[in-house]
Formats: C-alpha cells, structure tokens, sequence
C-alpha cells in the first residue's frame, strides 16, 4: 500500500459511513423527540468531533497539508488501519440495526424510545460509540501524519468523554432500574475492560 491507497481506503470508509448514516438521519427527523439536551453543548462537542474526524485528515488527504507533521509512512500499519476501518463500518451498521428509531445524533429521548439491550448492545452499552473508536484509530494508523492521524482520538475522545456520563443519567433518569441492571452486567466499550 502506498500513501494515496492509505488515503483513499480512509475517503472511502467515510462515504461508506455517510452511506449506512444516511437513511437513520432521514427517519431521525421524523421521529417526535420527549426530551432534549442542551443543543448548544451537543452542536459544539459534534464540530469538535467533526474537525477531528472529517475537517482535518480531509485537508490532509486532499491537500497533504500540514506537511511538517509528516512521518515514515509503513504499509503494515495502513493495512491493520483498512482492517479497523472495516470493522468499525460492521459494528456502525449493526448498532443502527439494533438502536433502530431510538438513535439520535445528540442526547435525546424520543417519543415511545425503548431501552435497547440485545445484539449488540448485549455485549456493551456503547457500541456505537465503540465503532467511532475504531474508526478514529483506523484514521491514526492510515494518515502518516502526527497532526491529522490522531486528530479523530483527540476530537471524538473530546465528545466521547463529556458526553458518555451525562447519557448514562439520561438512561437512568428515563428506565431507572432497568438501566442500573443493564450497567451493572456491560461494560461501556470494550467488554469486560472498560
Ligand atoms: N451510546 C449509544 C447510543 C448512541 S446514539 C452507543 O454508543 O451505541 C445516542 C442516543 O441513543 C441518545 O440520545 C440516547 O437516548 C440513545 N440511547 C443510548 N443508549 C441506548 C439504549 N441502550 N437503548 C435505547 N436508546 C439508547
């Protein structure tokens, strides 16, 4: 693999992203909401998230800017980054399968939302979360680049992190009990680790 596959592999996992997204944003906007959090907060962890994650390793992809944070591209670690990138886009399509009309882009509760506990919210309760992990390290391991490589950990850790523990309150908050069971069997990325 060279530096433009490496590049591409990265473009096309992001389109194949936009395209599983694409009719769950559709349906979303037709599905009446009972609660919402703070938009403002929400708008600005999503734009730190986006610079990440999208803003910065496309102008590096497209422009190979900036330069001076170039290092020694290694085919290997491209190769393990496209296997990532394919894995996160499999688990991506299956929490939007599982999640199904009760996913929103921000913290929200819909209107008849019911608490998800199977597939492969089964295994942990963020799974979606999870994926946009993967996909972050996928991009750090793809763009040979010390400022756009790892810019997706640093911008979804941002969201990830203020964001996990205030919606675990809103699942409390919304299921009670059954939340605190489901919390007290999963973890929140990882199995059994985290
Ligand atoms: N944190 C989850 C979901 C992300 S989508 C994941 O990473 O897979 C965010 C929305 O999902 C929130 O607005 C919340 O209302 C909803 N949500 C989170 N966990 C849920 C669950 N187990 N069942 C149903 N809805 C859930």
């Amino acid at each position: 693999m060279t530096v433009f596959w490496a590049k591409l592999v990265w473009l096309l996992g992001v389109i194949g992203w936009f395209a599983i997204r694409y009719p769950h944003s559709r349906r979303s906007k037709r599905t009446p909401k009972t609660h919402r959090s703070d938009r403002t907060r929400e708008l600005v962890l999503l734009t730190i998230s986006a610079s990440g994650m999208l803003v910065m390793p496309a102008i590096y992809a497209l422009t190979g800017w900036p330069h001076v944070a170039d290092y020694q591209f290694r085919p290997a670690l491209a190769w393990l980054g496209a296997v990532v990138f394919a894995s996160s886009l499999w688990l991506f399509y299956r929490t939007h399968k599982d999640l199904g009309r009760n996913w929103s882009v921000t913290l929200e509760i819909r209107d008849r939302h019911t608490l998800v506990t199977s597939g492969v919210y089964g295994h942990v309760r963020h799974p979606m979360y999870s994926a946009f992990w993967l996909w972050a390290l996928a991009q750090a391991l793809l763009l040979p680049n010390w400022i756009a490589g790892p810019a997706g950990l640093i911008g979804f850790g941002t969201l990830f992190f203020l964001r996990v523990g205030r919606e675990e309150e809103l699942m409390i908050e919304t299921f009670g009990d059954d939340y605190h069971r489901y919390m007290a069997r999963t973890s929140r990325i990882v199995p059994r680790i985290y």
